[in-house]
């Protein structure tokens, strides 16, 4: 397990050390758009609590905290328009996603049909 970095990008964003694009905000969780955007709609969701990924989530996070991030991911989907269209919601854990940020974050995408789950095959 990953230690949580206390310098990484979105901490910054937490302190408001770095700008972000708000799409949402509550006491648990901030979603903002990413800046490298893969599909027409791409925010990140984010919980306000230090947890590097979802396992140490899930492990640690409350349950009002848990409760907060799961209705944030369809919240910032009904505000930006694309759960009528439908969307994809992702998260990288660990070395093998390829994950670059130590935030727990979830990808929302959508906007257009944005095609198959992966390319990796089994
Ligand atoms: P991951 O590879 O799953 O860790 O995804 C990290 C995501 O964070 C990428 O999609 C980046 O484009 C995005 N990102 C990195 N820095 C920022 C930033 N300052 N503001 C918004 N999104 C960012």
């Amino acid at each position: 397990n990953m230690a949580y970095d206390i310098n990484n990008i979105f901490a910054k964003i937490l302190r408001g050390e770095v700008p972000c694009e708000v799409i949402n905000e509550d006491e648990h969780t901030l979603s903002f758009a990413d800046i490298n955007p893969q599909a027409p709609v791409h925010i990140l969701v984010i919980p306000k609590g230090a947890f590097t990924d979802w396992s140490d989530f899930v492990s640690r996070a409350n349950p009002e905290e848990i409760v907060a991030f799961t209705k944030a991911i369809s919240r910032v989907a009904d505000l930006t328009g694309i759960s009528e269209t439908g969307y994809r919601v992702i998260s990288n854990v660990g070395v093998d996603s390829h994950q670059e940020v130590p935030h727990l974050h979830m990808h929302v995408l959508g906007g257009t049909a944005i095609g198959p789950l992966v390319t990796v095959k089994g």
